[in-house]
């Protein structure tokens, strides 16, 4: 896809994006780019992908194709309130603290995952590539005094080959 016209550089090499299978910024609403060359270096270095994503002032984490948590920035870690030795390899239902993450099986593996907003998202994303942009999404954590604290999120998709960048911020 052209874009305009208007030279675009890779997010990460500054090159500029100009190759057939070079992500052009329409597919890309967080990185704004990256040639192919850097999908497949970022993909194969999560430290590297890490310092990319710390360039974003917005939470974002790193999902593998099986739904797993791989890579958060600092903003991300603080909005959770949590360590990244808390959710590296967790589902991202898990680290989101969706209700099913608390039912038997955890997340992705109740029936209750079909309707869920967060998976849907970067599955959808991971299958056709296909970025998604400030979609909704809630999530039910019990409190103390036994009620369901619902939370709304907004959630913005890319993906990078075999990972699926998500970033995730509280709707207001
Ligand atoms: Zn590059």
């Amino acid at each position: 896809m052209q874009n305009l016209g208007v030279e675009q550089q890779c997010l990460w090499c500054h090159q500029v994006i100009s190759g057939p299978r070079d992500r052009p910024p329409t597919n890309a609403p967080l990185t704004h780019g990256l040639c192919v060359d850097c999908v497949g270096y970022l993909e194969g270095n999560p430290i590297k992908l890490g310092q990319v994503l710390e360039s974003f002032a917005t939470a974002t984490v790193v999902v593998n194709s099986r739904g797993t948590v791989v890579g958060a920035n600092g903003a991300s870690l603080v909005m959770l309130g949590k360590a990244m030795s808390e959710i590296a390899g967790e589902l991202a239902g898990n680290v989101i603290e969706c209700s099913n993450a608390r039912r038997p099986g955890g997340c992705g593996r109740t029936v209750h995952c079909d309707g869920c907003g967060i998976r849907r998202a970067f599955t959808e994303t991971l299958r056709t590539g296909v970025p998604s942009v400030a979609i909704k999404a809630r999530t039910y954590r019990p409190s103390a005094d036994g009620t369901l604290a619902i939370r709304e999120w907004v959630l913005t998709t890319e993906r990078l080959d075999q990972l699926v960048l998500l970033r995730i911020e509280p709707a207001v």
